[in-house]
């Protein structure tokens, strides 16, 4: 059984007393027999702070980014090793925003995925198509690119670890949700690629979780879906009702 993944991406938001203050909101109201894995993404700033808060609460932690190389003379970067070592299980790797605004390609996920599982961290890989992409019906092509180029060569063990997020461009931060049974097609097709690259037995245990414009109101349609193994947020879990609320809505 997958058990659904709920992460919150707080991207270039909250200072640490504010990260703080949401985690100390969430905790409160967190259920423990909740059926969701709840990670929470903050900036690096806020992480070492965020995983003292978090202690004894079963929230994991993750980070938005690393660095693909291990360490050294890498001025501004942030290796998966210090991420290790502030308490972090997940790292995004291939965020459309780090795709289209730092020009990270498919090499560089690549690499940044295999240094991410080689320092012992969770990396969920993040694929999607732009509107105009999906406009001239390539969808399935960009996303089997970005799987294939991302995830080439990894080891059954290595695989095991990764989460896969189907993000679609034209729905981060619009307002533009994909409809369930839109997002269910695709995260389809990407558990379809996971079998062809890496088996059956594998490709089965591996969660595919949905981003974009998730909100309390669309997050239980969406979560229904079979192949639909969590969400991966923005806006809305920068504020711990409507992040609540969505954990809430994991069936
Ligand atoms: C994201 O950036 O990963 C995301 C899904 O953002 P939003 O929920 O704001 O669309």
């Amino acid at each position: 059984m997958r058990k659904p993944l709920i992460a919150g991406n707080w991207k270039m938001n909250k200072t640490v007393p504010e990260s703080l203050e949401m985690i100390r909101a969430l905790r409160g109201r967190l259920d423990p027999s909740s059926p969701a894995e709840v990670v929470l993404i903050p900036s690096f700033t806020a992480l070492f702070s965020a995983a003292e808060a978090l202690r004894g609460s079963g929230i994991h932690l993750g980070a938005q980014n690393l660095s693909h190389l291990s360490q050294g003379a890498v001025t501004g970067e942030v290796s998966g090793t210090q991420l290790k070592s502030v308490g972090c299980r997940y790292v995004l790797v291939g965020h459309s925003e780090r795709r289209q605004l730092f020009q990270e390609d498919d090499a560089l996920v690549h690499q940044k995925l295999k240094t991410a599982l080689s320092e012992g961290l969770y990396p969920i890989l993040c694929v999607g198509e732009t509107l105009e992409q999906r406009e001239a019906g390539q969808t399935r092509d960009i996303i089997g690119t970005q799987l294939q180029e991302g995830l080439k060569g990894l080891t059954p063990p290595e695989i095991r670890k990764v989460v896969v997020a189907y993000e679609p461009v034209w729905a981060i931060g619009t307002g533009k949700n994909a409809q369930p049974e839109q997002a269910q097609d695709i995260h389809e097709f990407i558990r379809g690629r996971l079998v062809s690259q890496f088996g059956e037995d594998t490709a089965q245990d591996n969660r595919i979780v949905y981003g974009g414009s998730v909100t309390p109101e669309n997050s239980p349609g969406l979560l229904a879906q079979p192949d639909i193994d969590g969400a991966l947020v923005g806006g809305a879990s920068l504020d711990a009702d409507l992040f609540y609320a969505i954990i809430d809505a994991v069936p």
